[in-house]
């Protein structure tokens, strides 16, 4: 591993709400283990530069092996489910996250699926939100502000929201991202958000019921 591939200044750690997932017009597959709970999942923890910009790919050579993280597995099938289509047990989405952001991140690769698991449990989103008496409900609209600010409350820190679009085109929180200094250790203000990606003034913040999306 070459210095360079840890030349990087924070990390965004990104969990993704899985109803937003799946209830656009693209859907979403179920993994083989099931639905996964009504709860944010991980997507990745994510090496990032200040400017805005980020490493990928720093290792082309390596590949996820599996037997590092053989007694991870059922923690991640829970925590860090796949919804892409077709349905899979998930390997395929840590491994892609691993090759293009655990490569650059310095970490080994034990350490950094570990270490993601870990900051969902500290970041305890859903709960935060709960706590503010904001809940994944059909037809209630809330203020990004408003989710930001329960969030902060709990983390200590204020998130970006990133919204999508269901299949009615309504608004709705997709993806939180909360910053993590380079040495993996704690959340820190995010030193910039990323561009580009803005919801409404209000958003959705749909539940994930059986009747919300195709499974295929
Ligand atoms: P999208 O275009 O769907 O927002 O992002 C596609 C992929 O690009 C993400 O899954 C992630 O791997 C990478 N990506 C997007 N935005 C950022 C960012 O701000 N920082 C980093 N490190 N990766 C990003
Ligand atoms: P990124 O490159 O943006 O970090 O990761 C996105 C890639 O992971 C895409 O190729 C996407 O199809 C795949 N992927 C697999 N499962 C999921 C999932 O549950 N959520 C997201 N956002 N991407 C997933
Ligand atoms: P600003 O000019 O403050 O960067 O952006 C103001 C606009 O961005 C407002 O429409 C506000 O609702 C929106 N906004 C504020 N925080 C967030 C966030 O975390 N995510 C997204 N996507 N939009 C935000």
């Amino acid at each position: 591993v070459c210095a360079a591939s840890q030349d990087f200044d924070f990390f965004y750690f990104v969990q993704q709400w899985p109803a937003s997932y799946c209830d656009t017009r693209r859907s979403c597959c179920y993994p083989f283990t099931g639905k996964p709970d009504e709860d944010f999942s991980i997507h990745g923890l994510w090496p990032n530069y200040e400017n805005g910009k980020w490493p990928q790919n720093c290792d082309p050579e390596s590949s996820l092996d599996e037997s590092e993280i053989s007694d991870l597995i059922s923690t991640m099938e829970k925590n860090w489910p796949s919804l892409a289509c077709p349905s899979s047990d998930g390997v395929r989405f840590w491994s892609h996250e691993w090759m293009k952001h655990g490569t650059c991140s310095g970490l080994g690769e034990r350490a950094y699926f570990q270490t993601a698991l870990d900051f969902k449990n500290k970041s305890n989103l859903l709960q935060n939100l709960k706590n503010a008496g904001i809940h994944p409900r059909n037809g209630e609209h809330y203020s990004v502000e408003s989710i930001k600010k329960a969030i902060e409350d709990g983390v200590g820190h204020t998130p970006f929201i990133e919204c999508n679009v269901d299949s009615q085109g309504n608004h709705q929180v997709y993806q939180v991202y909360l910053c993590v200094d380079s040495s993996a250790s704690n959340f820190i203000d995010c030193p910039v958000f990323p561009h580009g990606r803005r919801c409404g003034s209000k958003i959705e913040f749909p539940p994930f019921s059986s009747t919300d999306h195709d499974d295929f």
